[in-house]
């Protein structure tokens, strides 16, 4: 036994990085007892924030003891430098810890919502956001970040489609890889090339894997799916991210095969190590272990035994891990060289990071006060903020407002501080930033004549209050509605124009926030209809984690925009509706006519019986009695406040499966705008069914009025040999179709098609 682990050790120092870290951390192993090994394995929560069932008691003595590898959820630079210095001071071998938490938007300048983030198609703005939140949370002790997730979800029940960037998995792909270069792209363990204010912090692409498609909407829900759909549809960005050489993933709530993430070795270790080639180590999410039992599959030991043997190498939070690895060990369940495994994965990202030169490097209490929030980080945020803006409706262009016009601000998000900035936002300090009506009286360009709640977030004083002081907020006050009603119409009659802010609060998407009905709830609802009414114009800021539903807004009220929060939305908000910077965001989901329609997605297949999305009903075909099947806001559509047109496309073949295809975008209207082109393409005479529509390009260009740009792409043969099909029980991949449609357009349902192409490729 001896022998095996001295030859195992010896293999895997070799098989570890030239960078001197196969050394060292052999080294360092070769010092280390069983339990230290199972200690690295261990993740603790430092109390500030408890997403879960509450853990540790005895975190200090366990610290000490060696049997804490990284620690979440604690937060305050001191106090994570005084957590290191008791790892590093008080423990027999003083290895540094992990510290991990979500800054999954943003760590004090906080972005909009991830899914925001997306509308703005900017992958190096999503990115320089990435850098942003690396810089600000990589001074404050944060070293390591749940982000990011990039969980495909079709369904817009799911409250967490706000932390991924929709439902398209080439645009997800590119978003991921420019949010893992973002986090780690400055992270060196060669402390001669460390930069101030250049920080890398350790990535973790989550939740792994499927975590998106719960039934039905609801959180943590069964999930049950074809090898064929997660390759073809739900698969690839983790492996994008997995190529960027994000340095963990995180396993998910939900179960695949019907075995929890946490103990699915098929997809731990064939599919993520084995055929990607990923080396990075893998934390399970929340207490997934004792979850495992609650799905009703074994108990915490047997499942710490599944957990370890499936590929999992650190437990966050449950401690399974420290109280049952050993016995595991010493009843040969697992082996030495299993823990080993996990444990030199774990260091080998503490090394990366540079913990062991510099245990302190990420606590650097005089950077971080020079970088959090500073006026730069913040002037990012507030053009990117407002480029993920997505305006939907603009009747007889009402937006931007005229200079002087008299505004009436009103809604439940019209004077608020603590929800600004959405959802996932622990380190926000709200007292640093603007409210809308804050912002709107400080630019001076429209005349505010009255700000008021106007009504209620929901119809339930009980929910109100829980999904803010769930999270630490101080709850949206509970109004009397016929009061409150009154209020705002008094106001609203003063005015010209009348400003909503209204939709979802901050927690009413993210985590465990899912709903069935995804309508503006029914208070705010009712007041747009009373306001409506007054037959006033009146803009709608439709604040939203999600797609929701906004069929009655959209045939009433004139203008409609989504915002997605963040810190310096107000800012952003008085920007664009005072038309200095045009709104230029498009949809990454599709937002439907009905919450019935969901999951509702444009990549969908086309089935035998197809209706065309705005048809009339027919019987005995693939539509609804009572609803169109189509997006009444379609993926990729957003306006602007200049319009854009594009010429037909055209395409040439440059060799097997590879084309240029062009067109020509011109601005038509009378002031600069941006625009995002997209390329879209339609296989048929598969092996398999493949989707009506796929995205498989995208331009975001900048013109002036009157200007004209030729928009070129190249469909390259790895973006038409992606797709899997099964073959005796095994995924293969194969670009076997006999009929190729090339498209182009400004969102996915007006699509320009490459004439004469449509042939036998
Ligand atoms: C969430 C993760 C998050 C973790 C740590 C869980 O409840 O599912 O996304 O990273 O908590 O806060």
């Amino acid at each position: 036994m001896h022998t095996l682990l001295l030859i195992f050790t010896l293999l895997q120092a070799l098989a570890s990085p030239t960078d001197g870290s196969g050394t060292f951390i052999t080294d360092l192993m070769s010092r280390m007892t069983l339990e230290e090994k199972i200690g690295q394995l261990n993740q603790v929560n430092g109390g500030d924030i408890v997403t879960g069932a509450p853990t540790s008691t005895q975190f200090g003595k366990e610290l000490t003891a060696g049997h804490v590898g990284a620690v979440l959820n604690t937060q305050g630079v001191e106090k994570i430098r005084a957590l290191q210095k008791t790892a590093v001071e008080q423990t027999r071998l003083g290895i540094p810890l992990l510290v991990g938490l979500d800054v999954i938007h943003g760590y004090e300048t906080l972005f909009p919502v991830p899914l925001g983030l997306s509308c703005t198609w900017d992958l190096p703005g999503i990115e320089r956001s990435a850098q942003i939140a690396a810089a600000e949370a990589g001074t404050n002790g944060i070293c390591w970040t749940f982000s990011p997730m990039v969980d495909i979800a079709l369904d817009s029940r799911w409250g967490r489609q706000a932390e991924g960037a929709g439902e398209d998995p080439y645009l997800g792909s590119l978003v991921a890889q420019a949010m893992v270069r973002g986090y780690e792209g400055s992270i060196s363990s060669d402390k001669k090339s460390w930069k101030k204010g250049d920080i890398g912090i350790l990535s973790c692409v989550k939740h792994f894997a499927l975590y998106g498609a719960a039934e039905s909407g609801r959180d943590y829900n069964t999930v049950d799916m074809s090898r064929l759909r997660m390759y073809n549809q739900y698969l690839a960005p983790y492996k994008a991210a997995a190529e960027a050489g994000a340095g963990s993933f995180m396993t998910s709530f939900n179960i695949i095969d019907g075995m929890p993430a946490t103990g699915n070795r098929w997809l731990l270790t064939d599919l993520l190590r084995k055929e990607w080639g990923w080396k990075g180590f893998v934390v399970t999410d929340y207490a997934t272990i004792p979850e495992m039992k609650t799905w009703g599959v074994g108990d915490d030991k047997s499942n710490t035994q599944r957990a370890i043997l499936a590929g999992t190498d650190m437990d966050m939070v449950s401690e399974c891990f420290v109280r049952h690895l050993s016995t595991l060990v010493r009843e040969g369940k697992v082996s030495e060289a299993d823990i080993d495994q996990a444990c030199r994965r774990v260091l080998e990202a503490k090394y990366r990071l540079g913990l062991f030169d510099d245990p302190y490097r990420f606590c650097n209490a005089s950077l971080a006060q020079r970088l959090t929030y500073s006026q730069a980080h913040r002037d990012i945020a507030r053009k990117l903020t407002a480029e993920s803006f997505v305006l939907l409706k603009n009747q007889d262009n009402l937006l931007p407002l005229n200079k002087g016009t008299r505004v009436a601000l009103i809604g439940p998000l019209a004077d608020n501080r603590q929800d600004i900035a959405g959802t996932w936002s622990f380190s926000a300090k709200p007292d640093k930033y603007k409210t809308i009506r804050e912002a709107l009286a400080a630019c001076g360009d429209l005349t505010l004549v009255g700000c008021c709640l106007g009504c209620n977030v929901l119809d339930d004083a009980h929910q109100q209050q829980t999904v803010s002081k769930g999270h630490g907020l101080t709850p949206i006050p509970w109004v009397d509605e016929t009061e409150s009603n009154a209020e705002a119409l008094r106001i609203a009659r003063e005015a010209d124009v009348i400003i909503c802010a209204m939709g979802e609060s901050a927690w009413m998407s993210g985590e465990g926030t899912s709903r069935t009905s995804l309508e503006m709830p029914a208070p705010q609802r009712r007041l747009l209809q009373q306001l409506s009414a007054l037959g006033k114009p009146i803009v709608l800021l439709n604040f939203a984690g999600r797609a929701t539903c906004l069929s009655w807004e959209s045939e009433h009220i004139p203008a409609i925009m989504n915002v997605w929060f963040g810190s310096e939305c107000a800012d952003a908000l008085t920007d664009v509706l005072t038309g200095v910077v045009a709104p230029s965001g498009h949809l990454t989901v599709s937002m439907p006519k009905s919450t019935g329609q969901e999951p509702l997605y444009y990549n969908h297949l086309n089935t035998g019986r197809p209706v065309a999305d705005d048809a009339p009903y027919q019987v005995f075909t693939g539509n609804y009695i009572d609803c169109h099947n189509g997006a009444i806001y379609p993926f990729g559509y957003g306006l602007t406040y200049t319009q854009f047109a594009i010429s037909a496309p055209q395409s040439t073949q440059n060799g097997d499966r590879d084309y240029t295809v062009t067109c020509t975008l011109t601005n038509t209207g009378s002031r600069e705008g941006d625009e995002v082109v997209q390329l879209y393409i339609r296989r048929t005479g598969a092996l398999i069914a493949l989707p009506e529509r796929e995205l498989k390009g995208f331009q975001r260009v900048h013109l002036k009025a009157g200007e004209s740009t030729t928009v070129t792409f190249r469909l390259a043969p790895e973006l038409l040999s992606v797709d899997a099909t099964e073959a005796q029980g095994q995924i293969i991949q194969t670009s076997d179709f006999s009929h190729l449609d090339i498209m182009i357009g400004l969102d996915s349902q007006k699509l320009l098609t490459v004439e004469g192409l449509r042939s036998k490729v």
